[in-house]
């Protein structure tokens, strides 16, 4: 048939899979039909097999052009140029479509670990749930309270951890969740130099405890003693953690962590050991910076959910009053 071309065998691998496949798999092997019968099962076949390549091909395209804005689309610049794409080689041979061809998804929210670039570094990130659903609260909380985001603008420049937050909602704006990732995780020294980064964790060190510039607070101590070896103490804190056992007292909790009303004996030492009798009052709380824009409050109890319908989330306030200002239940 192909002697003509100068090719001497008399079939090639095309042909004699296109015949395998369709004496296994189309007819699975029952050879003696009558012609209609044929005609059909091969028709249904090769329509459910172009239906196939179409979908996939689609799909394909759709996912490519979707991850290369993701990679390369840089933050914020006038004009944007895509990357030119080579053209996948096509497989010359029959082949089923195999369901890895579908790379991913998109999401809506932070997937669980992902790649992304740092300069010319390709990063692999694993055990992210320490960070991912934090970093999204907080981009859900920017988004659809633009005061919020106005006042994280103006601390960029006072805290490079407000500065990082900004990135980060940036990114996550354009659907870039890795990318956002990246950039808080960059800041931690245990990273540098390393292409896969392990963020086994807590939560509180990966996030809570980087927001201490928003949650820095101070009290006063004063001791009523006529003669004190310090007479005016200040005690600093860099959290907002309440004790609530019902959520709908968490009010009057946040309201005691604040007030902070109490006072104990005073205790403290002059040099040559005499000890103080006065009694020392704390003072009520103030956030350093101003009354943050928002707020990570760790709430301890000693009652578990399970149990104690008072303690379900559902039952949390839509909104609170942190030192007089309002500030809304994220969800
Ligand atoms: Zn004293």
């Amino acid at each position: 048939m192909l002697k003509h071309l100068g090719q001497t065998r008399d079939t090639n691998s095309q042909a004699e899979n296109w015949f395998r496949t369709t004496k296994n798999i189309v007819l699975k092997n029952k050879l003696h039909r009558r012609p209609g019968d044929f005609i059909q099962t091969m028709h249904q076949f090769i329509s459910g097999r172009m239906r196939g390549v179409r979908v996939t091909e689609i799909r394909q395209k759709v996912m490519e052009e979707k991850e290369l804005e993701e990679i390369d689309k840089p933050l914020s610049q006038e004009e944007q140029w895509r990357k030119k794409k080579t053209k996948r080689k096509k497989s010359k041979y029959y082949n089923p479509p195999k369901a890895q061809i579908i790379k991913k998804a998109s999401y809506t929210s932070p997937p669980w670990s992902g790649h992304g670039k740092l300069g010319q570094r390709f990063i692999t990130m694993t055990n992210t749930c320490t960070i991912d659903n934090l970093l999204y609260i907080m981009y859900l909380a920017m988004k659809t309270r633009p005061f919020i985001l106005s006042e994280i603008e103006q601390m960029k420049m006072k805290d490079s951890w407000m500065n990082t937050l900004l990135e980060v909602y940036q990114h996550f704006s354009v659907g870039q969740w890795s990318q956002g990732k990246i950039s808080w995780l960059k800041n931690l020294d245990r990273f540098q130099g390393k292409d896969l980064w392990d963020a086994f964790g807590s939560e509180g060190d990966y996030v809570v405890c980087r927001l201490d510039y928003i949650h820095h607070n101070e009290r006063l101590s004063v001791c009523d003693a006529r003669k004190c070896p310090f007479p005016e103490l200040s005690k600093l804190c860099w959290s907002v953690a309440v004790l609530c056992n019902d959520f709908s007292d968490l009010q009057q909790s946040i309201n005691n962590w604040v007030a902070d009303n109490h006072s104990l004996p005073c205790r403290k030492k002059w040099r040559n050991g005499r000890v103080c009798r006065g009694r020392r009052t704390y003072t009520a709380r103030k956030f350093v910076h101003g009354v943050p824009p928002f707020v990570i409050m760790a709430i301890d109890a000693t009652v578990t959910c399970d149990g104690h319908p008072e303690m379900q989330p559902p039952m949390l306030p839509s909104s609170v009053l942190l030192c007089d200002e309002r500030q809304e239940s994220p969800f």
